[in-house]
């Protein structure tokens, strides 16, 4: 499995993980958490700024 931690995203308070079978899978699920739970966070964005932000995500995946 894949995780990705919202708090990579900037959320330094937040103890999200996301979980999937792939960074992608992994990558949706804390999409939505971020839509869901920090709404201002994409809205803020830039596409470039979004894109930047998944590619960091990703470096930091963890696989376990
Ligand atoms: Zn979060």
């Amino acid at each position: 499995m894949k995780y990705v931690y919202c708090r990579d995203t900037g959320m330094r308070t937040c103890n999200f993980v996301a979980e999937g079978k792939s960074v992608e899978e992994a990558e949706r699920v804390l999409l939505d958490h971020v839509q869901l739970r920090h709404p201002g966070l994409i809205d803020t964005m830039t596409f470039e700024e979004e894109e930047k932000l998944l590619e960091h995500v990703e470096a930091m995946a963890e696989v376990k």
